[in-house]
């Protein structure tokens, strides 16, 4: 996979905004730790640029990915805060987890009880299914079986106890029940297991917006993700709270690679699903499903100068048509998420248009879109000269 350099289709990433709404959403919750969870490459905006940023400001105290090769990325650019791999990890890679000093997590009593010999100190996190029903112990008896061989064996390092909520993001009365139904797992599961309470980690994006008085979840060490991006992570099903002031991260753009004078009639792209409603002109832009830029796109907008434009035809695999309004010079930029003048397309709306969640979006955005970074911590650590 090359990044297409040359291609005007890129991505603009604020660190300095990144780093603020870690901030705030520290403040929010009162948290005293805060894991920035950068799996999928930092949600589409680039896990290492985010990761230096915030080990640079301190805005994070350790860094959660979903897989040893995302934590190896940071470890090899240099990053030297805690970085946690969330999933279930067979023993193949021990070795690696414990040189270059990665938490692992334990998904059953089972696998630490057959965990081979280690040749130095392994960072555990201990995971509890309170309901996501996906990883995790489920059951008290063996909790505490494994605090006991945690503490009896010298080479594991207790991280995190930790627990994942599944309807923390929605705002109807079977979420609701639901995310009474986990809390109170918990309380039976973990809270009189005697584990050291700076140690759980409850909330992640959603959890730590909407239910950061919820003196149930402790706040001690928050995992916010998604939340990094400003975005609504409820895709609009529960308001943003006011006073969280969180800022837009990121927005992607392209050009007019073509523009033409297209007849009344005229099909547009495969299938020729579409033909032009008037006499009128047309740009091609060099973006297409391969950027992330899904078909089900077709019939949303770009703006272009301030105004909505309608895309038009089939998305290819690597090009775009859009309808213009009047003829634009060739270079004119396209919006497809930001704003330009009055007008703004945020990641929800595209989320809400394409009937998916911003997360989706946002990690579909293609590594062959180039990331541009801006702010002041941009030029700190160099985030563009690599
Ligand atoms: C993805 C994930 C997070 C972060 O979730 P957001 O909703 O993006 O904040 C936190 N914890 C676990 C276990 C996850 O899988």
């Amino acid at each position: 996979m090359v990044t297409a350099i040359h291609r005007p289709t890129w991505m603009s990433v604020n660190l300095d905004a990144a780093t603020h709404n870690l901030q705030e959403i520290k403040k929010w919750t009162k948290a005293d730790k805060v894991y920035a969870v950068l799996k999928a490459d930092g949600y589409g905006l680039g896990a290492v640029q985010l990761a230096k940023a915030f080990q640079e400001t301190a805005a994070a105290d350790a860094f959660v990915v979903s897989n040893l090769d995302e934590a190896l990325e940071l470890r090899r650019a240099g990053l030297i805060l805690p970085i946690w791999v969330l999933g279930a990890w067979d023993y193949s890679d021990l070795t690696l987890f414990v040189q270059n000093n990665i938490v692992i997590t334990v998904p059953s009593l089972d696998w630490l009880m057959h965990l081979p010999a280690l040749a130095g100190t392994l960072k555990i996190s201990l995971a509890i299914d309170t309901g996501m029903t996906r990883i995790g112990f489920d059951d008290a008896d063996q909790i505490a079986q494994a605090k006991k061989i945690i503490e009896t064996n010298p080479r594991l390092e207790l991280f995190s106890v930790y627990t994942h909520f599944a309807t923390s993001d929605d705002a109807s009365a079977h979420s609701k029940k639901y995310f009474d139904q986990q809390a109170v797992r918990w309380q039976q599961l973990v809270v009189n297991q005697g584990f050291d309470p700076k140690l759980f980690s409850m909330a992640n994006s959603a959890t730590s917006i909407w239910h950061n008085t919820d003196p149930r979840i402790s706040f001690a060490a928050i995992r916010p993700g998604q939340l990094i991006s400003g975005v609504n992570v409820s895709n609009g099903d529960l308001p943003m709270p006011q006073k969280l002031f969180l800022e837009r991260v990121f927005a992607v753009y392209s050009q007019l690679a073509d523009v033409r004078f297209v007849k009344k009639g005229q099909a547009l792209s495969y299938g020729a699903t579409e033909t032009m409603p008037e006499d009128g002109y047309v740009a091609t832009m060099p973006f297409g499903y391969n950027d992330g830029w899904l078909r089900r796109m077709q019939g949303s907008s770009v703006i272009i100068e301030g105004k909505r434009m309608p895309i038009l035809g089939r998305i290819t695999m690597d090009q775009t048509m859009v309808k213009l309004d009047k003829k634009y010079p060739i270079g004119t930029r396209a919006t497809l998420i930001g704003k330009d003048g009055k007008e703004q397309i945020t990641a929800e709306e595209v989320a809400h248009y394409s009937h998916t969640i911003v997360d989706e979006i946002q990690t579909t955005l293609a590594p062959r879109i180039k990331r541009i970074y801006t702010g002041d911590l941009a030029e700190i650590i160099g985030a563009n000269n690599g």
